[in-house]
C-alpha cells in the first residue's frame, strides 16, 4: 500500500513541476491576448468587413449603375435602381443592401469595375434591431466617406496581387 501511496506522490510531484516549469516559461513570453477594444490587432487589407460606397475626389459617386454587383450577389443581398441624369450619365436612385443576407463573400466588391462598392476594414457595426442592419444609399455613401482614407490605403495595399 505504501509503495502506491509513494509512486502517487512522485506523479503528482511531477506534474506539479511540469505545470510550474510550463507557467514560468509564458510568464515571460509576450502576451498574445489584446485588451480589446481598447487594443485591435492588424487587419489584412483584404479583410472584408461593413460595406461601403465611395466617391470621387471631385465627390462624384464613382457607382456608375451597371448592376454587375447586384447581379453577382450569391445571398440576393444588393436591390438597385437606376436612371440617367440630365447630362446622360446613368446613377442610382436606390442602392439598398440587406446586411442581414450579407454573407460577406467579396463578390460585389471584385465585380465592381470602378471600385465603387467595397466592403471596407468597419468590423464594429452590429446592431439592436433587423431594421439598422437595411442599407440605403446614403447609410453606404456615409460609410464611403467615413472609411475612404483605410479603403483607398487597401486598395494600393492590394494592387501588386490583384
Ligand atoms: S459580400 Fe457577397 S453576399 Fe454580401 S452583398 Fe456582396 S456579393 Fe452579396
Ligand atoms: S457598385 Fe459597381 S458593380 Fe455595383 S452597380 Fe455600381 S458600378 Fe456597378
Amino acid at each position: 500500500m505504501s509503495v502506491i501511496v509513494q509512486a502517487a506522490k512522485s506523479l503528482i510531484l511531477k506534474e506539479f513541476l511540469a505545470a510550474f516549469w510550463l507557467t514560468t516559461k509564458y510568464f515571460f513570453r509576450p502576451k498574445v491576448t489584446i485588451n480589446y477594444p481598447y487594443e485591435k490587432g492588424p487587419l489584412s487589407p483584404r479583410f472584408r468587413g461593413e460595406h461601403a460606397l465611395r466617391r470621387y475626389p471631385n465627390g462624384e459617386e464613382r457607382c456608375i449603375a451597371c448592376k454587375l454587383c447586384e447581379a453577382i450577389c450569391p445571398a440576393q443581398a444588393i436591390t438597385i435602381e437606376a436612371e440617367p441624369r440630365d447630362d446622360g450619365s446613368r446613377r442610382t436612385t436606390r442602392y439598398d443592401i440587406d446586411m442581414t443576407k450579407c454573407i460577406y463573400c467579396g463578390f460585389c466588391q471584385e465585380a465592381c469595375p470602378v471600385d465603387a462598392i467595397v466592403e471596407g476594414p468597419n468590423f464594429e457595426f452590429a446592431a439592436e434591431t433587423r431594421e439598422e442592419l437595411m442599407y440605403d444609399k446614403n447609410k453606404l455613401l456615409a460609410n464611403g466617406e467615413r472609411w475612404e482614407r483605410e479603403i483607398a490605403a487597401n486598395i494600393a495595399a492590394d494592387a501588386p496581387y490583384r
